[in-house]
């Protein structure tokens, strides 16, 4: 068995940033453990990187002003931005085009963001996952190894069981970093009951990955990469957004077993004619029935059911008329279909048979004001397909170092609630580990150290 003075449980993001603001403080005795056999947990997801302090990350949640805010951004900025294919696709700074269509967004009741955005693709995803490993000196990685139980020890230790090839190992340390993302998010939850961390339920975001030929969003997209588009609906006052688009990208499966979910990204590469983007609609639930997980998980099983294990994809044609898409008349010249050829096969059927009422109501709404921005989106050929869900529904309440109730469990990343995206993942495992490091110092009295490490390629 193995001690260390911190077990990181996840590589994504989260884990990386914690691990090496962790070194930068001096703090050497560091083990990342992730169930795959390569690090990078969602790094290899397309790598849109939105830095702006209004887009995936909550101040309140991480206790930060907003000057603290823009500090980590930028730290984190330099970071990302160092790997030379990471290419800068939005730029803010005096830029005429985005005023105007600011306005013409708030002349149709919706608010429109335009962050300063940088994109390297899903087809460098291993690369940008090296080049971050470069800053890493002493961290150990146990790699191939999933968690399947923290329990505490005497002498505030907890002791970390891993399954590794069917066999299980046992590692010790004082403080845990529990950055599991979204897919670890249940497992988490369960075990942190076991350790009386206390937790809620969040809102979840409910919606539809929609892909249209690119020509028609092209007007916005060529000016900024990732539009944010933010909806109050007339009808039940719900908030509704547009998220992650991927000019010249592909309509992407997520599977979690029991039910698959729609999701994007695009190559860096090799450019498809289409674009997607999700357009999601925020779900909070009260008394009786709090659990949006549950009520997330319903939602995917009836597409599941529904699309004969598939997620159904609908035309915009199809949905205007009250019918269903059918694979006979899916790219039907006729009725101008052939315009958005799919780039992901899954069920033609009827969207609105999986989603609930209001969410179709709110998404409609949405999008017709959307179509008044940018003409054209509403083609008969753009495609909807469903569901697309983001299950940021875990939420950990913490103080200011991330730490929550019980001590020495901290938290970080999208499957605890701190973040939605790469760069507020990455923030809030810095945070969590400035945390940690204070923590560490205070009890082994270690003098203050932050010694900056540079990228091994000498960038
Ligand atoms: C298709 C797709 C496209 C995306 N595109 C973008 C984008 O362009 N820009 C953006 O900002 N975000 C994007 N995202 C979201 C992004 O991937 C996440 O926001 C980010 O990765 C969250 O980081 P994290 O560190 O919290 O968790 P993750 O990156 O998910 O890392 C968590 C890690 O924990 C490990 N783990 C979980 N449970 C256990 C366990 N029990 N034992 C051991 N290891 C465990 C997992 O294997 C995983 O490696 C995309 C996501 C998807 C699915």
């Amino acid at each position: 068995m193995k001690s260390y003075d911190v077990l990181i449980i996840g590589s994504g993001p989260a884990g990386l940033f914690a691990a090496m603001e962790l070194e930068k403080m001096g703090i050497g005795n560091i083990a990342i453990i992730d169930r795959h056999a390569y690090t990078a947990g969602g790094l290899l997801n397309d790598g849109k990187l939105n830095f702006d302090h209004r887009i995936g990350l909550d101040l309140n949640e991480l206790k930060i002003d907003v000057d603290t805010a823009c500090h980590y951004i930028n730290e984190v900025k330099a970071i990302f931005t160092r790997f030379p294919r990471c290419r800068q696709v939005t730029y803010v700074n005096k830029n005429e085009k985005i005023d105007v269509l600011m306005n013409i967004a708030y002349e149709h009741g919706v608010e429109f963001i335009a962050p300063e955005q940088w994109h390297w693709g899903t087809d460098n995803g291993k690369a940008i996952v090296d080049h971050l490993r470069s800053y890493l000196g002493k961290t150990v990685f146990l790699l191939d190894s999933e968690v399947i139980s923290i329990e505490k020890r005497t002498g505030h230790l907890y002791r970390v069981a891993a399954r590794k090839k069917g066999k299980i190992f046992l590692s010790d340390a004082p403080v845990i970093l529990a950055a599991p993302g979204r897919s670890g998010a249940y497992w988490f939850r369960d075990t942190a009951k076991t350790l009386g961390v206390d937790h809620n339920f969040g809102p979840i975001d409910v919606g539809i990955r929609i892909e249209l030929n690119r020509k028609f969003y092209e007007e916005i997209t060529n000016i900024v990469y990732d539009p944010k588009f933010i909806f109050r609906t007339n009808r039940h006052k719900d908030r509704v957004r547009t998220f992650c688009t991927n000019p010249g990208g592909r309509v992407r499966l997520e599977n979690y077993g029991q039910f698959k979910l729609v999701n994007g990204d695009a190559l860096s590469g090799r450019k498809t004619s289409n674009t997607n983007f999700a357009l999601i609609n925020t779900v909070a639930l009260t008394t009786p029935f709090s659990d949006t997980t549950e009520f997330g998980h319903m939602i995917a099983r009836q597409f599941h059911l529904l699309g004969g294990g598939q997620p159904i994809v609908q035309r915009v044609g199809d949905f205007r008329e009250g019918r269903r898409s059918a694979k006979s008349t899916f790219d039907s010249r006729i009725r101008h279909f052939e315009m958005c050829k799919a780039t992901c096969l899954v069920t033609p059927g009827d969207i609105t048979l999986g989603l609930p009422a209001r969410i179709v109501d709110n998404l409609w709404e949405s999008l017709k004001r959307l179509d008044k921005i940018i003409p054209g989106i509403l083609h008969p050929s753009t495609l909807l397909y469903a569901p697309e869900i983001k299950f940021f529904d875990t939420h950990f309440p913490t103080d200011q170092n991330l730490e929550t109730n019980v001590s020495g469990i901290f938290v970080a990343g999208d499957g605890t609630g701190k973040s939605r995206g790469i760069v507020g993942a990455a923030i809030s495992g810095m945070i969590a580990a400035k945390g940690i490091a204070g923590k560490i110092r205070c009890k082994q009295r270690l003098p203050f150290s932050h010694q900056i490490i540079p990228a091994k390629d000498g960038k």
